[in-house]
């Protein structure tokens, strides 16, 4: 990297804070993407971490003056590739603005910086008597502005919905370096376009965000897990519907191909309550009152039943709920070895019976493993192909090709919640028309006129 550009870097947030070894550079060119996957990585880049927002403001203008690349940098917890440099970059680490501003008690908001963690809000909040965050994507190393421009969503969107339902206001640094403040504690505000909307679920395209401030919700005194196994999965499904039909909402339902639960299992030497059946349905429920849970469970229990359910369990205890929890979580470290891409399409919940059956038409015409698991509680599906080797086979773009034609005939989104990044961006075509495309690239272009901010990501 240019020696100028280092010595602005140095002027604007101190030589302390400008980092130009390449090795430790290159740990923050990268991040979760598949290695099959992810692009071709860049590390002719530095690395600068500002304190405050003027900072970033100044680094900004610099680079839109000289137009140079610029890359946010929250946790690196992507996993399509949004946080890999692929050209020379100067890249912005949010890590050192990561306090938490205020706990606002009476309008159920945190604000806090942008590179606070995940980890930083959920620690904050185990110790409050009442109020929690609901948004838990898997990896708590991710950053709240990672979280927002990658519209972060996780188990518990079920009840709570993705992080577009959580940010009431956001302070972004526009690619030509001002600053501007979006919404506010407001529950009503209709005023002009819906700006702080465009900058949720953008990757990172269209400003970089400073600081958030997020509902809180109540916490729910108890909480426990059930588990109940099928043969069918058009079964498991049928319940699921059945289940909102009835005016149930669980926190998290999570759908699960027995033999990848099972694999986690054993991978970590644990024990999965439940050896019958083909997939589990894994529910999260959570009540104020301990009755209220009960009923859940007997109702959950009962619709099940109703769909050919062929065993149930309630894991009661802390110990047992912790157990389910660590092996689901270990379903994706127990498959990396082998894993090609992990497609994470929505698609509407009546509609998810039709696109499993037709991934596995396509996992059987192209001779590879895809198992799926995923939330299915808002008809996220992931669905991790995986080789011998994890290479990509030769015809991996038509294969994925007919995965993401399957995703669209079903009025789903070829994406839920990793994003377009860098992996899929020749994919959005299948979902969207050119027009549709056209005005996409165009707000990109109000807001970034010299293309400074993360190009090659979201379009
Ligand atoms: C094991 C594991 C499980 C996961 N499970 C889920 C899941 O269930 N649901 C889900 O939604 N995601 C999941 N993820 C993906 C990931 O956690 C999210 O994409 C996360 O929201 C990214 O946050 P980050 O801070 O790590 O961002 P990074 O990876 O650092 O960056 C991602 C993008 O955001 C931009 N960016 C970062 N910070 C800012 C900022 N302050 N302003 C503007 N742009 C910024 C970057 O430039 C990049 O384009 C999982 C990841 C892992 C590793």
């Amino acid at each position: 990297m240019n020696d100028q550009i280092i010595k602005k870097m140095q002027q604007i947030v101190g030589n302390e804070w400008v980092v130009t070894d390449t090795d430790k550079v290159s740990s923050y060119c990268e991040d979760e993407t598949e290695k099959a996957m992810k692009p071709k990585v860049c590390t002719d880049c530095v690395v600068v971490k500002p304190a405050n927002t003027e900072e970033i403001s100044q680094i900004i203008k610099y680079a839109n003056d000289q137009k140079l690349t610029v890359v946010a940098r929250g946790g690196g917890t992507s996993l399509s590739g949004a946080a890999v440099t692929i050209m020379p970059s100067i890249i912005i680490s949010m890590e050192r603005m990561n306090k938490i501003i205020e706990v606002d008690e009476s309008s159920l908001t945190v604000e806090c910086e942008a590179g606070a963690t995940l980890l930083d809000i959920v620690e904050l909040f185990n110790q409050h008597d009442s109020l929690y965050f609901p948004i838990h994507p898997g990896d708590e190393g991710a950053q709240v502005g990672g979280m927002i421009v990658m519209n972060a969503g996780g188990v518990r969107a079920v009840r709570y919905g993705v992080m577009r339902e959580q940010v009431k206001g956001l302070e972004v640094v526009l690619p030509t370096g001002e600053i501007i403040y979006l919404g506010g504690k407001l529950i009503k505000n209709n005023a002009g376009l819906d700006l702080k909307n465009l900058i949720i679920g953008s990757e990172g395209i269209l400003g970089i965000v400073t600081k958030a401030t997020l509902a809180l919700k109540p916490k729910d005194k108890y909480s426990g897990s059930l588990l109940v196994s099928f043969n069918d999965e058009s079964d498991a499904v049928k319940a699921v519907t059945e289940i909102f039909k009835n005016g149930i909402k669980p926190l998290a339902i999570e759908y699960m191909e027995k033999s990848s639960i099972l694999r986690a299992a054993e991978d970590i030497g644990m024990t999965w309550p439940s050896s019958v059946g083909n997939v589990d349905l894994y529910f999260i429920v959570s009540e104020r009152k301990e009755d209220d849970l009960y009923e859940m469970y007997e109702m959950i229990v009962g619709i099940c039943e109703e769909n050919n359910a062929i065993e149930s369990f309630v894991a009661e205890s802390t110990k047992e709920q912790r157990t389910l929890l660590e092996i689901r979580s270990h379903v994706y470290p127990s498959m990396q070895k082998n894993l090609v891409d992990a497609i994470d399409a929505a698609v509407p919940i009546k509609n998810l019976a039709k696109y499993m059956q037709g991934i596995s038409k396509i996992a059987t015409k192209y001779n590879v493993e895809i198992s799926t698991i995923g939330h299915i509680g808002d008809g996220n599906m992931h669905n991790s192909i995986q080789t011998e080797d994890a290479q990509k086979p030769e015809n991996y773009d038509n294969l994925a090709d007919e995965i993401f034609k399957l995703v669209v005939e079903c009025e789903g989104a070829i994406t839920g919640e990793h994003g377009i990044g860098k992996v899929r961006n020749d994919k959005l075509k299948i979902q969207f028309s050119e027009k549709e495309l056209s005005l996409m690239k165009a707000i990109k272009n109000v807001f970034d006129p010299n293309n400074i901010l993360n190009p090659g990501t979201a379009l």
